[in-house]
């Protein structure tokens, strides 16, 4: 995503299986509980001063599942995972790079 509007969700949706994403800069995709479970930028899953990951992936279920999203000011979002785990919040620049659509997939191959 090149655009000065990439970092602007138009519209947030949490589905069962993850979150629906539509960005103002015309990329829209489902965003997989599970991958962004893993993706949790918090300290308690990543050490703060080495950017080490602290998660261990066998610990995160497959049947992981978003309970309920909330915005964090105008920049991220927070969500309560169905593990008990809402200490994350994902900055909407760091979703933007985790875009799952087609065409951030096909460039990233
Ligand atoms: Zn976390
Ligand atoms: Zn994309």
């Amino acid at each position: 995503m090149k655009s000065p509007s990439r970092f602007i969700p138009l519209r947030i949706e949490r589905q069962e299986d993850g979150l629906w994403i539509e960005w103002a800069a015309g990329h829209r995709a489902l965003y997989p509980s599970r991958s962004l479970r893993l993706a949790c930028p918090c300290a308690v899953c990543v050490e703060e001063m080495t950017g080490r990951p602290l998660l261990d992936p066998g610990a995160i279920p497959d049947s992981i599942q978003p309970m309920q999203i909330r915005l964090v000011g105008n920049y991220g979002l927070r969500v309560t995972w169905n593990d008990g785990h809402d200490t994350g919040i994902f900055t909407f620049q760091a979703l933007a790079g985790l875009c799952p659509c087609d065409q951030c997939r096909l460039a990233q191959s």
